[in-house]
Order: structure tokens, then C-alpha cells, then sequence
């Protein structure tokens, strides 16, 4: 399975600040909209059919209209967005109202689609471009669901934007399969009452999260605020905690069921 943490920044490069959120699965599928729709090469765009959201927060969606407007193509085939019907909810009244931006799901017509919203049950898999795809409420601000993606030899799961959390880490320990988790530290341990109470990890609950895993298991930190990125991922190396890495945008995850890992810069 290939993972892809976007870049969202303009200065492109694996130590750069991370400001929104998409991941590219296998190149056919997107968890999250932040950075999708900024892609330069366009046709990586188009090779997208399927979008996951784990909510409507704005880092995780920010791209998202660009991203329908740039993929569009008459006739009825279309992108599809799948996320919670509140996540569906909120993007339709917040984004796509006609105001911020058309309203893609009402000009859409069974002939000729912008794109078409599918909603997620919790814990209820759904299957695309041969990835099984598995949704698990986590604890964040609004209604938030990680992403466990399995292609029948690896499994990965996207944690979301999420505070400590416990159905997720009960999930994850019956597969066998897990090679990585892309877990959040949103802030430093200086704020780590602020971030519980707003549903996110600072490196000490962090820390408390990853035991859940395996030591084998790879977890990749992201979702560093960028005005503490570097205290941040001080605090994370001061802990010492196996298997963790920062998740560096631009370079392709290539995780394989062999557990040796190869990681293969897919641009200059
Ligand atoms: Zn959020
Ligand atoms: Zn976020």
C-alpha cells in the first residue's frame, strides 16, 4: 500500500509545515480534502475517485471545491465523497451553499454529476479501488471518524484529528496486519490541557496512545500546529517512543507486508 502525505505549503519539501491534511492511498483514493485540490500535476487529481473525510474541519476540507471543480468532467461519472452524514451535512451547508462555493450537489443530474456524497456508518466497512475501508469514531471537537484501510495484505489506519480515544486502539488489536498508524500531536505538552479539551495529543498523551500499538507497528506523528512544529517534535525525540517517526509530506509510504518498509521520495 502507498501512503502519501501531501504537501501543503509553497516551500514543497519533507521537512516543510503541514497547514491542512490529504493523504493519498494507492493514488486512487484521498483520506481527507485539505491539500488534495493544490496538487500542480493535475491528472494526480483526476486519478482520484474516491475522497474520504474524517470531518468537516477546515484543514481536512480547505482544497475540497477546488479539488471538484478541477476534476470535473461532463457525463455522469463523478468523484465521490464519502464521510459521517453530519460531515456530509456540513460540507454541503458550509462550502458547497452557493455563497462559498456553487452548489456542485445541486447542479449535479444523474447525466451530468459534480460529484456524489455516500455516507459512512460508524464500524461498517465500505470497499474501493480494492482497499477495504473501515470508520471509527474518535474524540475531537465535532463528530470525527479515523480510517482503517486494509488491502487484504496490509492495513494502515488514519487516527483523524483525535484526543486520547480508546474504540479505535480496540479495533486496531485485532488486526494482525497493521503496519502503521498516521497519529496526530497537534500541540506541545505545555498545552496539553487545551488540547484534551478540544480532542487532541500533545506529546505526553501521545506517547500514552502509541502503547496501545505494537512496538512493531510504525506510527508517523503529524498534524504538528506549525507555530510549535519543532518543540513538538523536540518533545516527541525526548520520549524516545519506538517505531515513531514524523510523518514528512511529499514522500511516499510504501508499506509493506514483509515489514521492511521502503521509503522512496517520489519527487525531487
Ligand atoms: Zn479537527
Ligand atoms: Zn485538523
Amino acid at each position: 500500500m502507498r501512503i502519501e502525505l501531501l504537501p501543503s505549503s509553497v516551500s514543497a519539501g519533507a521537512d516543510a509545515p503541514q497547514f491542512l491534511s490529504s493523504y493519498l492511498v494507492n493514488d486512487a483514493v484521498c483520506i481527507d480534502g485539505g491539500s488534495v485540490g493544490l496538487l500542480a500535476d493535475v491528472d494526480r487529481q483526476r486519478a482520484v475517485r474516491h475522497v474520504f473525510l474524517t470531518h468537516a474541519h477546515l484543514d481536512h476540507v480547505a482544497s475540497l471545491p477546488l479539488f471538484v471543480e478541477n476534476v470535473y468532467e461532463p457525463g455522469p461519472e463523478c468523484v465521490e465523497i464519502l464521510g459521517s452524514a453530519e460531515t456530509l451535512g456540513s460540507i454541503r451547508r458550509d462550502l458547497f451553499n452557493d455563497r462559498i462555493w456553487p452548489d456542485f450537489f445541486r447542479l449535479s443530474t444523474p447525466h451530468d454529476a459534480f460529484l456524489r456524497a455516500t455516507p459512512l456508518a460508524p464500524l461498517k466497512a465500505v470497499e474501493r479501488a480494492g482497499l477495504r475501508i473501515t470508520p471509527v469514531p474518535v474524540t475531537h471537537s465535532c463528530e470525527t471518524l479515523a480510517m482503517i484501510v486494509d488491502d487484504g495484505r496490509s492495513c494502515v489506519a488514519f487516527a483523524a484529528d483525535t484526543g486520547p480515544t480508546d474504540l479505535l486502539w480496540h479495533e486496531l488489536a485485532a488486526r494482525p496486519t497493521l503496519r502503521g498508524v498516521f497519529l496526530e500531536c497537534s500541540f506541545p505538552d505545555m498545552l496539553g490541557d487545551f488540547a484534551s479539551r478540544i480532542g487532541h495529543l500533545c506529546p505526553t498523551t501521545f506517547a500514552a496512545q502509541r502503547a496501545r500499538l505494537a512496538a512493531d507497528v510504525r506510527c508517523f506523528a503529524m498534524h504538528r500546529k506549525a507555530r510549535h512544529a519543532a518543540t513538538i517534535a523536540r518533545e516527541l525525540a525526548a520520549l524516545g517512543l519506538p517505531g515513531v517517526e514524523l510523518a514528512r509530506p511529499g514522500v511516499v509510504y510504501d508499506l509493506e507486508p514483509d515489514g521492511q518498509p521502503d521509503l522512496r521520495p517520489r519527487r525531487a
